[in-house]
Order: structure tokens, then C-alpha cells, then sequence
């Protein structure tokens, strides 16, 4: 489990940090919008805190802009015990809100409970309604609604690579140098050849949905 903590005020912020790190929970903070949303794109974590007053912008923007790249956890923590901002920071996707002082057990609490909801960072999102795509990396093999989509070793890896995470948008230039082990420029254009053939072959674009800017993740349409 790795959180990053977006929060302006060092004190909260080092008390998060610390207070996690205390129950082995990773967490890395950033004192911006901007640099929160920057360290998503970079590397995703699998839960965020946000503070809804940041020097930069809002945090409810902050939690729009993450909400429409990607489905990751957020939990706001907010010196506004406003219903207002409660509400809207609801409807803008965040999965908990606390007001702040709050003590570590409390926010630990609550990280464990969304945890369990999404079934953890390496287990299944939602067993209760398993994916119609199955991406079997053992036998190298993609089953679409039981039946078998027949990709290109290369195009199977390109899919293998974002179903690693579902969800979570994975980077053009992280796809380019895992996947075809290079950062060459050039290879651009290759990417984009085979995320429209896994698409054509899964029939519909929803399956791999692009992230204007950031790159590509793998959807359920
Ligand atoms: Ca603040």
C-alpha cells in the first residue's frame, strides 16, 4: 500500500506521514495541486489523502482532475466541516471525507475500510462482478466474454502491461520503455498502431480509453 499525501501544511502533513509509516504504510506528500496531480501521472499510487485547501487550487479540483484520469481512492481530509464541501467532494468521486484535527487511528481506519472495498491494491477490484476480459499472462492468452481474442505477442503485452493495474493510467513513455524496452520517439507512433488494433480486435474502443495528455488505461465499457 502506498499513499500520497496531498496536504500544504507541513505539520498535518509530517503527522499523516509519520502516523502511517508507524502502521508500515508507505507515504510520500507533496504540498500542491499541481505536484499531486504531476506525481499521480508519474506514478500512481494506490490511495490519496487530500487536503481541500491548497495554496494552487482547490482541492475539489484537484479531486475533479484525478477522478477524470483514473479511479484511485481519495480520501479528503479538510479543516472545513462544511456540509457543502462534504457533499460536493462526494459527488466528485472522493470515497471518505474527515475533518480535520483527526486522530492517525481514524484515518488508518478508514484507509483499511477502502482497502477492503476495492480489494486491495493487488487483488481484484470487485469480485462480484468479475471482468469480461481476462488476460491469462501465463498462458499468454485473452479471453473476451469466454471467447479468445488473438493478439500479437506485441499487442498482448501492450494489454498484459495495463491490466497490470485497472484503472490507473499508465504513461506513453512508461508503455514504451517497459513494453518495447526503448524511449526512442519513434516508437510513438507504434504504440498508438497497436492500442488501435487490441482495440478493434477487443471490438470496442471503451476497452483502452486515452488519457489526453498521459497516455492510456484500461477500461470496462
Ligand atoms: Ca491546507
Amino acid at each position: 500500500m502506498r499513499v500520497l499525501v496531498i496536504e500544504d501544511d507541513d505539520a498535518v502533513a509530517d503527522g499523516i506521514v509519520d502516523g502511517l509509516a508507524d502502521r508500515a504504510i508507505g507515504a510520500t506528500r507533496v504540498s500542491t495541486g499541481t505536484a499531486g496531480i504531476a506525481a499521480i501521472a508519474e506514478s500512481p499510487p494506490d490511495l490519496v489523502v487530500l487536503d481541500l485547501g491548497l495554496p494552487d487550487m482547490d482541492g475539489t479540483e484537484v479531486c475533479r482532475r484525478i477522478r477524470a484520469a483514473s479511479s484511485l481512492p481519495i480520501i479528503i481530509v479538510s479543516a472545513r466541516d462544511d456540509e457543502v464541501d462534504r457533499v460536493v467532494a462526494l459527488e466528485l468521486g472522493a470515497d471518505d471525507y474527515i475533518v480535520k484535527p483527526f486522530g492517525m487511528r481514524e484515518l488508518v481506519a478508514r484507509i483499511h475500510a477502502i482497502a477492503r472495498r476495492s480489494g486491495g491494491a493487488d487483488g481484484p477490484r470487485d469480485e462480484a462482478s468479475p471482468s469480461r476480459l481476462v488476460i491469462d499472462s501465463r498462458a499468454r492468452r485473452v479471453l473476451l466474454d469466454g471467447e479468445p481474442v488473438h493478439l500479437t505477442p506485441r499487442e498482448f503485452d501492450v494489454l498484459e502491461y495495463l491490466a497490470r493495474d485497472r484503472g490507473a493510467v499508465y504513461r506513453r513513455t512508461d508503455i514504451l520503455r517497459d513494453v518495447w524496452d526503448t524511449t526512442w520517439f519513434g516508437t510513438a507512433k507504434t504504440l498508438d498502431a497497436h492500442i488501435a488494433a487490441v482495440r478493434k480486435k477487443l471490438g470496442d474502443p471503451g476497452w483502452i480509453e486515452s488519457v489526453r495528455g498521459v497516455g492510456f488505461r484500461l477500461g470496462e465499457p
